[in-house]
């Protein structure tokens, strides 16, 4: 259910419903818009249907969203939510997130000539894995906390937020203590007790878009997060399962303005994982941007034979540079601003 308050709805009044709404027993939500403040009430459906909220003084009116994702909907919020990544970056709202680096972190040498040319190149946060979600058990899978340090110590250096992977629940203590943002990846989307865990931080949560999901699917995936008390969600389109093996994944580029309809959350497009080859990443990411998203995702390598993870489908430094330049200008086509990093 959504409340509408009155414009002229005082303080008091405010803090009457929200103590009501507790004592239903329900969970709220408040989004402050230009014109209006909404109150997201969340419980059961059948005792939301029956509960006299229109009666209390300084409610206006009180709708049921049709929706099954009701704090992701536009109807919750119809404004685009900005999410501060840290460093004085941010996404949506019109700034995009150049989000770039290696498949997994290696060490603190190779992370460091990475993010540099990334970081030169106009990149604006740093991606990398400390644990890698490989299909093989037999693959390497990640430096674990010695990669966050390493992170950690490489993003503030070069004055970036940084974005690493969280796979179990249990992690997110330990990740919290190093990253900017969690990265929920595309195996763990409907991991729900990954989901409620980072939904009970405060910090930013990058959720990619499973494999084999719905659009609505990822929508009630991010609702999890949001229900939780979370608001700061990026979601991120990475490609699914097709009958085409002539690319790694198949990149629904439709998906960017269709969540946009249905939703105020930011959604970037990872066309490294999608497609997984560097000769159709450039392509993919001026259509992403084209197509309305706040960011691009892009694994960068500066020497991707070498690579433990992903090499094959890591763009070099000089061709992400060459890249940036181009989404450069289509930015200031679209109206869209990429917010820079400090310098060092
Ligand atoms: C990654 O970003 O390195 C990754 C494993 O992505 P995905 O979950 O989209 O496969
Ligand atoms: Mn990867």
């Amino acid at each position: 259910m959504i409340i509408v308050l009155k414009p002229d709805c005082t303080e008091d009044q405010l803090g009457h419903i929200l103590e009501k709404i507790e004592e239903m027993g329900f969970r709220h939500e408040i989004s402050k818009g230009v014109k209006r403040t909404l109150i997201g009430v969340l419980g059961e459906e059948d005792q939301l249907r029956n509960a006299p909220l229109a009666a209390i003084p300084g409610v206006e009116d009180v709708m049921s969203v049709l929706k099954p994702f009701k704090l992701a909907s536009r109807e919750f919020q119809e404004h685009d939510s900005v999410i501060e990544l840290g460093h004085g970056i941010k996404i949506g709202g019109g700034a995009l997130a150049l989000i770039a680096g290696p498949c997994a972190i290696e060490g603190e040498d190779v992370l460091r000539a990475i993010a540099k040319e990334v970081k030169d190149a106009g990149a604006n946060v740093l991606r990398g894995g400390a644990f890698k979600p490989r299909t093989s058990p037999y693959s390497f899978q990640g430096l674990g906390e010695e990669g966050l340090k390493i992170l950690r110590a490489v993003g503030d250096e070069m004055k970036m937020p940084v974005v690493t992977e969280v796979m179990d629940p249990r992690q997110v203590p330990l990740i919290d203590k190093y990253t900017d943002m969690f990265q929920i990846g595309a195996r763990n989307m409907q991991n729900f007790n990954l989901l409620t865990e980072v939904g009970q931080t405060n910090r930013p949560v990058l959720l990619k878009r499973g494999m084999s999901a719905s659009i609505q699917d990822l929508l009630m995936s991010a609702e999890y997060i949001l229900s939780n008390g979370n608001m700061k969600v990026i979601l991120c389109e990475r490609g699914i399962r097709s009958f085409d093996s002539s690319t790694r994944n198949l990149l629904d580029m439709a998906a960017v303005p269709n969540v946009k309809g249905l939703s105020h959350l930011p959604i970037i497009v990872d066309p490294s994982h999608a497609t997984g080859r560097p000769d159709l990443i450039p392509s993919m990411a001026l259509a992403s941007v084209a197509a309305g998203a706040d960011g691009v995702h892009i694994e960068v390598h500066n020497c991707p034979e070498k690579a433990m993870s992903d090499g094959p489908q890591a763009l070099l430094p000089n061709q992400y540079a060459d890249l940036v330049k181009q989404i450069r200008d289509l930015a200031a086509v679209v109206g869209k601003t990429i917010p820079a990093t400090q310098s060092v």
